[in-house]
């Protein structure tokens, strides 16, 4: 951070989804709702029970208020509208006994403040629900923290802003956004965002670039600097905010928007050219996605594919469980949005970073390597094969690949494959139609998977490298973590070596493989991940035209000189300097290429 006057402060984090945007800032900040014990006399009880019920009844009030709301913007916003009965989830809460009478008695026998009663009542509560067998019911502790979270706000009269009561445009600033919440953006009034917290492969970093918010994580605090109603410069670009900036510098970056806005409507123009080399190498472009309703974004933006279809986020923001038909539906949908591209549809990868509000959240201490991917496909076998189902019957109306993710060795694709064979015959045996000759691939994102890619290579028809996951386990750097950003090397020698005997192994095995990491949409890497013989690189469409557009105007010959020079250094930062200078010899003027460097 740097303050230029005593107004102005700029403030430098992770530009994770490009643009420039000026406005004025939102303050998210869930951290002022903390209630303290506090005691009240005998006198003040009835008084105190009367304002717990009519915090209770205004709450019920935002919440309706909120209803409807969401109702007509729903169809302007990313079809919202499945997420509609969460609010009825929450009336209900609201109004059950438990959680009214048990806290007006807590106020007359504890004679403790409404806020206080309100806590301890929901801390029985939910360990009432944890102590439950059922996961459905388990996960019912979150939806009553928002629920009583809503109730306090009332109580405490706080500041809180909710993300429901945004009304004009603004730029949301949080301490942090679960993707689900991300999702949830009205992205006619939400202009940008800015976290203290995340890493640019972080998932709400994917979910920005994939709702094209531009957006800048890793502030570390921003929430701290920057108060409700500030006048911001967000240039997502590099990463740099501008707190109360001058008229001088507001010029500046109108101007860079413009700059960038134009950029872009160039670059689009690229669509329709093949992603072919100066000396005739094709590298297939695809669009990574996480709803049916993006399939149609990958063919406006000039990919050939879909690459990465992250299914998990069919199972975020809402309390059950989809059903088969739900899956077959979705994908039927994606299928029909892609215009006849092949979608490689990823089994549910259900991880740490992504449940903010999910049944399998588990407190652990190391989640990242805890019951996630594949691991909780074997553990919850049924929820896995409603997926498979689903998908199998979506591969009957066009082209699907299935894709394995977390996959640590043989043990895990035999064990995968094994499921979706039975579920295949259970299929064919109910005269069900699906594609007989479904490719089956697996992710390679953990270390051993692509230590031991040739054993696997036989196993399976393709690979999909995961970088974002493999370069977090390859050098232990939490991909969330904005402390630890700088120690997360793409470009390490190791990750190079993993992905160079990777290929080896697929090719010689006669097997493509395909990078669908944040790694593949970011320009400096391309000439990299290309002469190191990629077959596809799929990436968030936003990147594709860009990506096409160096693929057009490189040779195969000099990517391949690139790399065999990466390889012989032996510090990440000297690779990084030497393909940075590269690239910015061959592409001077070109905005994007600072991206990664912020
Ligand atoms: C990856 O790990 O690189 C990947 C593509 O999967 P995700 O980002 O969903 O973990
Ligand atoms: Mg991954």
């Amino acid at each position: 951070m740097n303050k230029t006057d005593s107004n102005q402060c700029i403030l430098q984090g992770i530009g994770v989804s490009p643009g420039v945007v000026i406005g004025r800032a939102f303050l998210l900040d869930r951290a002022k709702l903390k209630p303290v014990m506090e005691k009240i006399s005998s006198e003040q009880v009835q008084a105190e029970i009367e304002r717990y019920l009519h915090a209770i009844a205004t709450a019920r009030q935002e919440l309706l208020d909120g209803h409807e709301k969401l109702v007509e913007t729903s169809a302007e916003n990313n079809g919202n509208q499945k997420h509609l009965y969460l609010f009825d989830v929450h009336l209900m809460m609201m109004d059950d006994k438990m959680l009214t009478d048990d806290t007006v008695k807590l106020i007359r026998e504890k004679k403790i403040s409404a806020e206080w009663a309100l806590n301890l009542n929901v801390e029985k509560i939910k360990k009432i629900f944890n102590r439950m067998d059922d996961p459905y019911m388990r996960e019912r502790q979150t939806d009553i923290t928002h629920v009583a979270e809503r109730i306090l706000r009332q109580l405490m009269k706080s500041d809180y802003d909710s993300i429901e009561k945004i009304s004009k445009n603004v730029i949301l600033i949080a301490h942090d956004l679960s993707p689900a919440d991300t999702m949830q953006l009205n992205l006619n009034k939400v202009k940008a965002f800015v976290t203290d917290l995340g890493g640019r492969t972080s998932h709400t970093a994917i979910i920005a670039r994939s709702m094209e918010i531009p957006a800048v994580v890793g502030l570390e605090r921003a929430t701290e600097m920057i108060n409700g109603g500030n006048q911001l410069i967000v240039d997502a670009i590099d990463g740099r905010i501008i707190v109360s900036p001058t008229a001088e510098q507001i010029r500046t970056y109108k101007e860079k928007a413009e700059k960038h806005l134009f950029f872009q409507q160039q670059l689009i123009q690229n669509r329709d050219l093949a992603p072919l080399t100066k000396d005739g190498y094709t590298i297939e472009l695809a669009a990574n996605i996480e709803s049916p309703e993006e399939a149609e974004s990958s063919v406006s933006h000039g990919a050939g594919a879909i690459g990465l279809y992250r299914t998990e986020f069919i199972y975020l923001n809402r309390t059950d469980l989809p059903s088969e038909e739900e899956h077959y539906l979705t994908y039927k949908r994606a299928l029909q949005n892609a215009s006849g591209q092949e979608i490689t549809i990823r089994t549910l990868d259900l991880g740490y970073d992504k449940l903010s509000s999910h049944a399998f959240h588990e407190d652990t201490i190391n989640p990242a390597m805890g019951l996630r991917g594949i691991r909780l496909c074997f553990k919850q076998k049924e929820i896995f094969r409603q997926q498979l189902r689903g998908i199998l019957r979506a591969s009957h109306h066009g082209k699907v690949r299935i894709l394995f993710p977390m996959i640590s060795g043989v043990r895990d694709s035999r064990q995968a494959i094994g499921i979706l064979t039975e579920v295949k015959e259970e299929l064919r045996h109910q005269g069900i139609p699906f594609d007989e000759n479904i490719p089956v691939g697996v992710m390679i994102e953990v270390p051993s998977a692509a230590i031991i890619a040739d054993l696997l290579a036989p196993e399976v028809d393709y690979f999909s490298v995961g970088t974002n996951d493999l370069i977090q386990y390859t050098l232990a750097v939490d991909r969330v973590n904005e402390h630890v950003s700088c120690f997360y090397e793409p470009l390490h020698p190791s990750i190079l070596r993993l992905l160079q005997s990777t290929i080896e192994a697929a090719h010689g095995n006669g097997i493509p493989v395909c990078v669908c990491g944040e790694m593949a949409g970011e320009p400096l890497y391309t000439l990299v991940l290309m002469g190191l013989g990629l077959d596809q690189l799929s990436m968030n469409p936003l990147s594709v035209p860009y990506i096409k557009k160096i693929i057009r105007s490189s040779t195969y010959k000099e990517a391949r000189e690139i790399v065999a020079k990466c390889l012989t250094f032996k510090v990440a930062t000297e690779v990084e300097e030497y393909v940075a200078e590269q690239m910015h010899q061959r592409f001077p003027d070109d905005l994007l290429m600072n991206l990664q460097n912020n």
